[in-house]
């Protein structure tokens, strides 16, 4: 399929988010003979009147859905068995955005809990449950947040999801790696399907494929999420316009551009994030990824996209594209202060939203570990260049940024690694007695597997900014704020190539609000 064209697909987005109340003439509705709803629903991005509310329409035998749009029904209602209604309307669902549903749904009470559903002839989706996030001037109490990332297919099962839907968090921060572009890897626990994903068919087959699993279906029908991405969504390593490793060399912009496309059709994300093409880049087109909501006075809540703009990996070795770890002792480029992690417009726009009144806690969510993580013990660092050490002038400005403005209750949530890192930010981490300027929690991975979890004791000994790393378990974690305190625990799994795992907590945390120190409790 090919990539259709840009304005065209902002027109669609906008047009398909729209909700609408088409006379039944005006419907468009095949009958199917098997269940369209196979990927479940979810819902996101929501603010204090409105949720966008997704499905996609992808029944068993795909062919037989029209090559035109379809009409979907859609409901929010208070109570379960949808007696309670509070508002309805259809959707299309266009073929050029992969018969996926965006509905955002406006008007709603700010701080409320619904239910909705799709409806397409006879077909009724599962039921999903999400909320609507507090107004930015309520005297919030409490927030549960839950935070995951890396969901390698082939490296297990997602007991994880299983288990933190259990603890009925209020919102999920999912912070990258959804999906993963390889094919498969020998001795997988499941498979994938041994292609390399590269086009637009592609990555909507494999999101799809990962929209199967109960598990993960069932986590985005309890609550809404707010996410970010890393890399695989689109290439291991790719930064900003340049590609990354791995796989059959495809043009890295054209495969970027129908990357962002099908994860947008995948994700319930605001039309309004398809923005327009960077200036001559007809296909590298942006996903706009970053901003904030406020969850009441309690928080604010700010995404942020550490790829999508990020510059080139200094002294990748031998030339390549991707990463490579290195003593920065040998890379002139190591602190070019030129160099950015966000991109200019991001840093900019981030130093402006912390510049602003900052009662109640800044939740900063962001791909990969922030701190400095040297793994060579004793003289002399090792410093891995596609994470925020590769970019340590970009990482001082945002420290010191957090200092100036974060009134010392700020926390930043991460993902990447597939290990667990708690620690203190700081803005010159080569020195000890830097004034810690907030918190951070690395989470570890929902199913990745991490490389090398029996060295992350003497790594953590090598860098003491941090005060605990964990790289056995696979898991999640559960962030519970309140004005005066978060507290934070680690979930691990026992076994993450099991569906049925059991978990349990592998540490807990506490961090007094304005106090940028965190502890074990
Ligand atoms: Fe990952
Ligand atoms: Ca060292």
């Amino acid at each position: 399929m090919r990539l259709i064209d840009r304005r065209r697909l902002l027109q669609l987005a906008a047009a398909g988010a729209t909700t609408l109340w088409l006379p039944r003439a005006g419907w468009s509705q095949p009958r199917l003979t098997r269940d369209p709803f196979t990927l479940g629903v979810a819902s996101g991005s929501p603010d204090d009147t409105s949720v966008v509310l997704w499905t996609r329409l992808l029944p068993g035998d795909a062919s037989s859905l029209p090559r035109g749009p379809v009409t979907v029904r859609w409901e929010i209602a208070d109570d379960e068995g949808f007696r309670q209604g509070v508002q309805a309307g259809q959707a299309q669902a266009l073929p050029e955005l992969a018969h996926s549903v965006h509905v955002e749904a406006g008007g709603l009470g700010p701080g409320r809990w619904y239910f909705y559903r799709f409806m397409l002839g006879d077909w009724v989706s599962p039921v999903g449950r999400t909320r609507t996030l507090p107004a930015p001037d309520a005297p919030v109490q409490r927030l549960r947040l839950g935070y995951a990332s890396c969901q390698r297919w082939e490296h297990g099962y997602y007991a994880a999801w299983r288990h933190l839907r259990d603890e009925q968090p209020d919102l999920v921060l999912f912070l990258g790696d959804y999906m993963y572009e390889y094919p498969g890897t020998p001795g997988a626990v499941r498979w994938p399907d041994g292609l390399w994903v590269t086009t637009l068919d592609d990555y909507r087959r494999r999101h799809a494929m990962y929209k199967t699993d109960p598990d993960l279906q069932a986590m985005h029908a309890a609550c809404p999420w707010l996410t970010t991405w890393d890399d695989h969504e689109v290439q291991n390593d790719y930064a900003g316009v340049h590609p990354g490793s791995g796989g059959p060399d495809v043009a890295p912009l054209a495969r970027r551009a129908a990357a962002y496309q099908a994860y947008y059709e995948h994700m319930p994300l605001r039309a309004s994030v398809l923005t327009r093409a960077l200036a001559g880049l007809a296909a590298g087109a942006e996903l706009r990824l970053y901003g904030e909501r406020r969850f009441g006075r309690l928080a604010r809540l700010m995404l942020l996209d550490t790829r999508q703009y990020k510059d080139l990996q200094a002294c990748t070795s031998g030339g390549r594209f991707g990463s490579s770890s290195l003593d920065p002792a040998a890379c002139p480029a190591w602190d070019d202060p030129g160099r950015s992690m966000l991109g200019a417009a991001q840093e900019q726009w981030l130093d402006a939203q912390l510049a602003g009144a900052a009662a109640g806690w800044t939740v900063l969510g962001q791909s990969t570990l922030f701190g400095r993580r040297d793994v060579r013990p004793g003289e002399g660092q090792l410093l891995w260049n596609d994470g925020w050490d590769g970019y340590p002038m970009a990482r001082q400005r945002l420290a010191r940024s957090i200092g100036r403005h974060g009134a010392a209750s700020t926390v930043l949530f991460g993902g990447d690694v597939h290990e667990n890192w708690v620690g203190h930010v700081k803005a010159d981490y080569a020195r000890a007695e830097s004034a810690s300027v907030g918190v951070e929690f690395c989470g570890t991975s929902i199913s990745s597997r991490s490389g090398a979890a029996e060295r992350v004791p003497e790594r953590l000994a090598e860098n003491p900014h941090f005060v605990f790393a964990d790289g056995h378990a696979r898991g999640y974690g559960v962030a519970d704020f309140t004005p005066q305190l978060l507290t934070v625990r680690l979930r691990g799994l026992d076994d993450a190539t099991r569906r049925d795992s059991g978990v349990r907590t592998l540490a807990t945390f506490a961090v007094q609000a304005g106090q940028a120190r965190v502890e074990r409790a």
